[in-house]
């Protein structure tokens, strides 16, 4: 039984694309390449992947346009995002738009290749078949303040709106509601959450607490229940501060 997972390179760049496709084929993985967004999102529709290396720079839709489309139509597949050296705002409209990592060109492939296995690691968490798997988390659901986060489903409830969350909002919120009122620095949520130990950058940490904030605080700007801990990290508090 061929067991290998599947990954859509999305790239205009051939000889990049070529790269990415020859080392992730050395890893084990099956890939293909799709050369521009709507190249990519008729493959989605028509053959199933494990996940998705997707540049922001592609002829015609973008990759942000790619993946607002996939999550608009329930494709919650995971992408990685790759982004433009020194563009934050790429990282975060990335996010914004429900990718699930993000990545600065020029990328180390180790590094590259450590946070695509983070993903694929989360997603088979989250599928039943592998619910024996001894990475399976026990941690169903958390309800707290009138708001619910439904770990199983990928989903958080919380001032009258049922929103979905990505595999790793998912991952974060879990492990900073396991480690409810201790203070969490960035770099451990970068070892423990994204796990990578390389020096990389953390703005994507504080990207996605932006967003859970979002999600469960009446005011995101003044937060009270996932506090920053000034010079250090953050702290989740489930009763409020
Ligand atoms: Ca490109």
């Amino acid at each position: 039984m061929s067991t290998a997972l599947r990954i859509l390179i999305v790239e205009d760049e051939a000889h990049l694309a070529q790269g990415l496709l020859f080392n992730l084929q050395a890893e084990g993985y099956e890939a293909a390449i799709e050369g521009d967004g709507e190249g990519a999102l008729a493959r989605l529709a028509r053959e199933p992947f494990d996940a998705i290396l997707l540049d922001v720079m592609l002829p015609g839709k973008s990759g942000f346009e790619v993946v607002t489309e996939l999550r608009a139509g329930q494709n919650y597949v995971p992408v990685l995002m790759l982004t433009a050296r020194g563009r934050p705002e790429d990282v975060l409209e990335g996010f914004g738009a429900g990718a699930d990592d993000y990545l600065p060109k020029p990328f180390d492939l180790s590094i590259l290749l450590a946070r695509l296995n983070g993903l694929l690691r989360r997603l088979k968490w989250h599928r039943p078949e592998d619910a024996n798997s001894d990475a399976k988390d026990d941690l169903r659901a958390f309800e707290f303040a009138g708001r619910r986060i439904d770990f199983e489903n990928l989903e958080v409830t919380a001032l009258g709106r049922t929103i979905r969350l990505t595999l790793m909002e998912v991952d974060l919120l879990r492990y900073l509601v396991r480690n409810q009122g201790r203070i969490i620095s960035r770099k451990e949520l970068l070892e423990q959450v994204w796990r990578v130990r390389e020096d990389t950058d953390t703005r994507a940490i504080d990207n996605f607490i932006v967003r859970l904030r979002r999600y469960i605080e009446d005011e995101p700007s003044e937060p009270r229940y996932l506090k920053t801990v000034r010079g250090i990290g953050y702290r989740f508090l489930a009763s409020g501060d």
